[in-house]
């Protein structure tokens, strides 16, 4: 497969289950974390999805569109790893997480802290969605939505 097909089939991965979650989400209070909001696409999409969520996005620091940039309040810069330390215990509805990078090397060290930041964030029953993968025991994994293969994007819900 193709560098440009492996993409697409990913933003396919990510957008469908952004799109699958909605009711759950939609069951616990709480606000959404964009972890990695890059130009800003899934903080779009997310906010067409939840309009009257408070959305706080992160990055290292604001290289989005302008129609897709959050308001100074619910943007954070920095390096995720710190910045998010916090907002553990803030009971996140939703964490969605896309700041793998398809270097294994860095990806490995993203992996240190990343799944422990995404349990600490998370309401209960709130739901993680995320490029690597969370190996966590507070994680139990979500069924994808039908056409996402294994492996290509990740779905968890907070025990
Ligand atoms: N989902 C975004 C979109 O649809 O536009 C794209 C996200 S892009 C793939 C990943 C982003 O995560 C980059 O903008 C990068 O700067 C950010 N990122 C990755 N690791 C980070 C870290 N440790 N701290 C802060 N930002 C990080």
């Amino acid at each position: 497969m193709s560098r440009l097909d492996s993409f697409i089939r990913r933003l396919t991965a990510q957008r469908d289950i952004l799109n699958a979650i909605v009711e759950l989400v939609n069951g616990t209070e709480g606000p959404v974390l964009e972890f990695g909001l890059g130009n800003g696409r899934t903080y779009d999409h997310l906010r067409e999805h939840f309009p009257d969520r408070r959305i706080i996005a992160f990055d290292r620091d604001v290289r989005s569109y302008s129609s897709s940039t959050p308001p100074a309040e619910n943007m954070v810069t920095g390096d995720i790893r710190e910045s998010g330390q916090a907002f553990l215990g803030i009971g996140a509805a939703l964490a969605h997480a896309d700041i793998g990078t398809g270097h294994d090397d860095i990806d490995a060290v993203t992996l240190t802290w990343l799944p422990q930041l995404m349990v600490g964030v998370l309401a209960k029953n709130g739901i993680a969605v995320s490029g690597l993968p969370l190996d966590r025991p507070e994680l139990e994994p979500l069924e994808l939505p039908a056409g996402v293969k294994e492996g290509r994007y990740y779905l968890y819900r907070r025990k």
